[in-house]
């Protein structure tokens, strides 16, 4: 599956020798809501479902309405938005992940209006992704998706060590653009 990690190490590349994943092949890989969350999970949870609160890999599924886990240590229902930036959000997984496309390739910046326009959600609701994604990445990103996987300005899933402090201030400025 290709994903925002391929997006984010080819946008390193000058200018002309960029090649991007079109964003008609971004949203292919999400047909379905169920498809948007199984990625973000495999994402966020590399090494197996774990409980967001206590760290627990003591889980099974549940039939919670909107938090199909549930934490046998802790006792607590959670979703893979708990704990992230898009806990609470009653924003699609599906727009989450265009979003943060959207706002990731727009060299320029997007406005919330075209945000919201783009993905199909109220101007209020795009003001508040885009806030929060730009907030993750203000924060080096790292709970973007939880503690064990960054969307980061150099790519998803990355490590510390791969960052290059010029890198992240040009991409600093990509993503404050709007
Ligand atoms: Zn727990």
């Amino acid at each position: 599956m290709r994903c925002f990690g391929n997006y984010y190490r080819i946008m390193r590349k000058r200018k002309d020798q960029r090649e991007r994943v079109s964003l008609y092949e971004f949203i292919a890989q999400f047909e379905t809501e169920d498809a948007a969350m199984a990625y973000i999970e495999s994402r966020r949870w590399v090494n197996g479902r774990q409980c967001p609160r206590c760290g627990s890999e003591s889980t099974s599924n549940a039939s919670h309405k909107t938090m199909p886990y549930w934490c046998k240590a802790c006792r607590k229902y959670f979703s893979v938005r708990t704990e992230t930036l898009m806990q609470g959000s009653p924003i699609s997984y599906k727009k989450w992940l265009m979003a943060i496309y959207l706002l990731s390739t727009s060299l320029k910046g997007v406005s919330s209006t075209k945000l919201g326009n783009d993905i199909g959600i109220r101007q209020s609701n795009a003001w508040y992704l885009a806030h929060r994604i730009r907030a993750a990445w203000a924060n080096n990103a790292s709970r973007l998706f939880g503690c064990q996987v960054e969307v980061d300005e150099t790519y998803l899933g990355g490590k510390e060590k791969n960052k290059h402090q010029g890198k992240k201030q040009q991409a600093d400025q990509i993503i404050q653009g709007g």
